[in-house]
């Protein structure tokens, strides 16, 4: 047993290691989801469209290293955009650390499982459709509110067994 205090406790996002900053993705896949921005007022409106490279079931990117190379447009997540971007999800782990907040029981960091961010619901697995199979003016109408949103189940601990 160990009373060390985890590095996403002890260190800022500045202060982390390339390995660290790595293994604090959750893998929910939520950032790779298209989004739409209203031309006039900058709000950002998340689909069920993800990304090309993504895969619908790991939620993981198919070609992480060499992404740029079919997705120009990729965000690369840094401490300064992390801070920036207001679409990031309310589960990110990036968000959650950078507002001083612990991780979800879910985080594998926290589980051990990379599979429990998909058990507990908040990943992107199973509902979402590839952007090769949308016309991008039919875009709209998968618009969708869950990337942002955090239901009683994913809060800090476990909901208890009844
Ligand atoms: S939303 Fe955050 S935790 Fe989820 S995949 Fe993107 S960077 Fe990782
Ligand atoms: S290129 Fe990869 S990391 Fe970037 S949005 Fe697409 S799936 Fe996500």
């Amino acid at each position: 047993m160990t009373d060390e205090i985890p590095f996403w406790k002890s260190k800022s996002l500045t202060e982390m290691s390339p390995s660290e900053w790595e293994s604090l993705c959750d893998g929910c896949g939520l950032c790779c989801l298209n989004k739409l921005e209203e031309w006039d007022t900058g709000d950002v409106y998340f689909t069920s469209i993800r990304c090309k490279l993504m895969d619908g079931e790991s939620c993981r990117c198919t070609s992480y290293p060499n992404r740029w190379d079919f997705v120009p447009d990729c965000v690369q997540l840094t401490p300064e955009k992390v801070s920036e971007l207001e679409w990031l999800p309310p589960t990110c782990a990036y968000r959650l650390v950078n507002d001083g907040r612990d991780l979800y029981w879910w985080h594998p960091l926290i589980s051990g499982d990379p599979e429990t961010v998909h058990i507990a619901g908040v990943s992107a697995r199973g509902r979402t459709v590839s952007e090769n199979d949308v016309d991008l003016d039919d875009f709209e109408d998968f618009v969708v509110d869950w990337p942002l949103t955090v239901e009683d189940d994913m809060l800090p601990n476990p909901p208890a067994k009844s």
